[in-house]
Formats: structure tokens, C-alpha cells, sequence
């Protein structure tokens, strides 16, 4: 019995190692390379997005049953240091030119070395060296940092109208999408409009839902740029999309705009596309688990974009999926909730901190009384005073949350923030933070942290060349496994 046992697993083992031969063999290279980072998405982002969605499709489960993203089954699977050259705990900036270009520098400088002196060759060019097309796409502005270290090289991440330039005057891009632009005139709004120098490049400028709908192989070099960003020139945090779209409105998705950066790529030359979902940092800076873990989920809806093309492409496709690092030390379980997790709490909530900082600043402009602000918050976190609820507010919550209206209602200017308040609050809306954690906390998660932390990144990759992905590494590896992957060797320094 053992040694059919052993037979049987000897021939699974060849089936395996022929179909990986097929397409994942290390002489086969990739024509089409998918980038998909998530800014600020580590384990944790991931696992509580997974327990979210497994506790809602099987409420009343015995045994919790995490739910698969689009990505999470993927074959191979490693883990990465995010360390910089000036901390444990680096930034967009420095991660993104480890991935881009392979080297450490520090926080804030995109793609030059240590001492700003030198810059360095990105892969999104030795791409173009070889043929391929070049897509960078964005939920957040275009010269923030991520995006901004795949087609551009600056001393400081806030140089942005700068960035922005080297973009659109450079020869890299093909695709470039997202929110905006910061600075589209200059930081004095005195330079060139960014829209002119788009167009003198011969960019294609799509900036309706129609226009960027209408977008295809035939489009040439896109700018595309949602007609909805928000204050940040960010496209809206998925929370408020889907509560936009449920009220008859009409705003793109990450998903869609990739799909569209695909279908204006696509062609015989092969392409490399950049996708970041960056505001699952924005939302876990801000605390805001709900907000985050929908975020995670129109990230992998973005993937899913991907798969679908790879399964029409099978052979010819390499996704690697990864996070910068990790924002807001988050974990799951709490102290107050010890072993238990109730993440169906998190259902109640339908806004992002970002929105109900509008709510929270039309109370205060109509000179709300606490009761009433207490109403907006049940409807908008479910967090009542109808007792014996999972979501009903204990004494000491409603004195948290009393103590943060006292404050949001103060004009911002007027607020005496001490040692306790910039804990309690992290510079956000303090009434919208007080919502947040007190909402967390009741469904068993928390964060340790406004700013991001020092924790290992998971890389998930999926086809031609992913193999290589697996493993234990630095992030200035995934440059290297991708220059392998795609058959390119780094030119001599
Ligand atoms: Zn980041």
C-alpha cells in the first residue's frame, strides 16, 4: 500500500513539475508582466479582508473560514524585508525604488542613491528596451510616490510637478492613469499646464467615464485621469464609490481602469503594467479597517482583471502581486474581545473616515448637539445606544466618543491638542477617529500605529517566470527576479 502510496505521489509530482514546465519554466519569458503592488498592504491587511469576507458569506460558521482573494491562491508565494536606508520602517518612496530599480535608498527619494548624487535605470525601461509596451496606473494621484518611482527619478517624492514632467515628456510610458495630478501648472501654478505637455507628447487625454470606457489598442499613449478624484486628486476610496454607485452615480473602479490600461496596451509587442492600490495606506494611516479592507478588496478585483487576461494568454503572462509595506501596525484580536472576532460589525459601517470628516464639519457648521451627532453615527457605523447589541456602546465608549465631539466641534485652529489627544486622535478628525477605533475594537482588530510599520511583505505570484518568487528575500529582489523572469540583464554600473 505504501509503495503505491509513493508511485501515486511520484506521478502527481511529475504531473506538477510537466505543468509547470509548460509555463513557468525558466526559459520561458513572459511577453506580458502585470506589477500589482498595494501600498501599505501587508499580512495583516490581507488576512482581516480575508476573515471579513469568510464571515459574512457563512454567518453562524462554527469554524471561522477565511475567503480567498483573487490572488491569495496563487502558486508561489515568498516574503520581503521593506527595510531603507534610514529606518525599519521606510516610506512609498524608498520601497518602490527597491522594486523598480533594485537599489535601498531613503525615505522620500525616488530612484537616486544615497547621497542624491546618481540615479537609476528603472525596469519599466530596460522594458521598453525590450520591446514592450508601458502602463502605469494609479488610485491615487500619478506623482505620488509608488507610481511616480516607475517612470521617474527625483531627490525628494514632493518634487511633483517635476515628476510629473519626466513622465509625460519622457519616452517610457505608454499608459498612465489614475486621480490626477497635484501640481498640474506647477507648484506656483506658473509652469507649463501638464495637460499641454501631454498633449505635445502625443498623448491621447481621456477624462470622462465615456472617454476612458472608449479607450483600446488604438487609443496610442494614454493619459486617463477619473472625472471624480477626491481632495488628494485620488480616485474615491471604494467605500464611497459603492455608496456612490448605490445612490444611481456613476465613478470607474480600479478594477475597470485596469481593464482599460490592458485593452490599451495590448498588442504584439508585450507590455509592463504598474497597478497600485494606494489608498489602503491612506485608510490604515487613518485606522480605518473597514475602509481598508474594501480597499484590499478592489485590489483584487484589479487582479482579477489580470487573471482574466492571462487565462486568454496562459503561456505568455507573469503577475506578481506584493505590498510596499505594512501602515498602522494592524493585528487581529483585541484585548477587550480576546479570542473572539466579530467581523461582521464591520458591515454596519458605510463611509470612509475621509467622508465622514464632511459630515463630521456640517454638524459642527449647523452647531449639532451630541445627540445628534450620535444619530449620524448609527447610521453611518452602527455604533447605538439601543442596549444589548453587539454594536451598542458601552459607558466608556460613549465618553470617548463625547470627549472627540467636544474637540471635532472646536474649529481646528481653536483646538488645544496635547500628548493624550495626538494618541487618541493621530492628527485625523477626532470624532472620526474615535468611530473607527471604537468600531475595530468591538469587531476584535487594531492598530498599533498612524504611521507604517516595520513588518515583512507577502509576494504572490502567478505564471510564466513566478516560480523564482518564492522564498525568503530583500524587496530589492523583486527588480532582479523580475529582470530574470523577463530574460533581461541589468547594464553594467
Ligand atoms: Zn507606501
Amino acid at each position: 500500500m505504501k509503495r503505491i502510496l509513493s508511485i501515486l505521489m511520484c506521478v502527481a509530482l511529475a504531473l506538477t513539475l510537466t505543468g509547470s514546465a509548460l509555463s513557468e519554466s525558466s526559459d520561458a519569458t513572459p511577453k506580458y508582466v502585470f506589477m500589482f503592488i498595494g501600498d501599505g498592504q501587508g499580512s495583516p491587511q490581507i488576512n482581516a479582508t480575508q476573515y471579513y469576507l469568510g464571515t459574512l458569506a457563512n454567518p453562524g460558521a462554527a469554524i471561522p473560514k477565511p475567503a480567498q482573494l483573487s490572488f491569495t491562491g496563487f502558486p508561489y508565494v515568498g516574503i520581503m524585508t521593506t527595510y531603507d536606508a534610514t529606518s525599519f520602517c521606510p516610506d512609498s518612496a524608498s520601497t518602490a525604488t527597491s522594486m523598480a530599480s533594485g537599489n535601498k535608498t531613503l525615505s522620500g527619494v525616488i530612484n537616486y542613491n544615497i547621497d542624491k548624487t546618481e540615479s537609476f535605470k528603472l525596469i519599466t525601461e530596460y522594458a521598453k528596451e525590450q520591446g514592450k509596451k508601458v502602463g502605469v496606473l494609479s488610485s491615487v494621484s500619478i506623482d505620488h510616490a509608488t507610481p511616480a518611482a516607475y517612470y521617474a527619478k527625483a531627490v525628494s517624492r514632493s518634487m511633483y510637478y517635476d515628476i510629473a514632467v519626466q513622465g509625460l515628456s519622457g519616452q517610457t510610458l505608454d499608459f498612465v492613469g489614475g486621480g490626477g495630478y497635484l501640481q498640474p501648472t506647477g507648484a506656483a501654478g506658473d509652469q507649463p499646464a501638464l495637460t499641454d505637455i501631454a498633449i505635445e507628447n502625443g498623448f491621447t487625454i481621456a477624462s470622462t467615464n465615456d472617454e476612458i470606457r472608449a479607450l483600446n489598442a488604438d487609443s496610442g499613449r494614454v493619459l486617463a485621469v477619473v472625472p471624480d478624484p477626491d481632495g488628494s486628486k485620488a480616485m474615491q476610496y471604494e467605500i464611497d464609490r459603492q455608496r456612490i454607485e448605490s445612490a444611481g452615480g456613476d465613478s470607474l473602479s480600479l478594477s475597470e481602469m485596469t481593464q482599460k490600461a490592458i485593452d490599451t496596451l495590448y498588442g504584439d509587442d508585450g507590455f509592463f503594467l504598474m497597478v497600485e492600490g494606494g489608498k489602503v495606506d491612506w485608510s490604515c494611516h487613518a485606522n480605518d479597517a473597514k475602509t481598508s479592507i474594501l480597499e484590499t478588496i478592489a485590489f483584487s478585483d484589479a487582479v482579477n482583471a489580470a487573471l482574466e487576461f492571462a487565462s486568454a494568454h496562459p503561456d505568455e503572462t507573469l503577475i506578481i502581486v506584493t505590498g510596499d509595506h505594512e501602515t498602522g501596525g494592524l493585528t487581529i484580536g483585541f484585548a477587550t474581545t480576546a479570542y473572539d472576532t466579530h467581523f461582521d460589525y464591520l458591515a454596519a459601517q458605510d463611509i470612509s473616515y475621509a467622508d465622514f470628516d464632511k459630515v463630521i464639519a456640517q454638524l459642527r457648521d449647523s452647531g449639532a448637539s451630541f445627540e445628534q451627532a450620535l444619530a449620524e453615527i448609527e447610521a453611518r457605523f452602527g455604533l447605538t445606544q439601543t442596549p444589548d447589541t453587539g454594536l451598542s456602546l458601552t459607558e466608556e465608549e460613549l465618553a470617548k466618543l463625547e470627549a472627540a465631539y467636544e474637540l471635532s466641534m472646536t474649529p481646528s485652529a481653536e483646538r488645544v491638542i496635547g500628548k493624550s489627544e495626538a494618541l487618541a486622535y493621530g492628527g485625523y478628525e477626532p470624532l472620526s477617529m474615535a468611530c473607527c477605533h471604537i468600531l475595530n475594537n468591538k469587531a476584535g482588530i487594531a492598530y498599533t500605529s498612524y504611521a507604517h510599520t516595520g513588518l515583512q511583505i507577502p509576494i504572490y505570484a502567478y505564471g510564466v517566470g513566478a516560480a523564482s518568487f518564492s522564498g525568503s528575500y530583500d524587496n530589492t529582489d523583486i527588480f532582479f527576479k523580475t529582470m530574470d523572469a523577463m530574460g533581461v540583464e541589468a547594464d553594467a554600473i
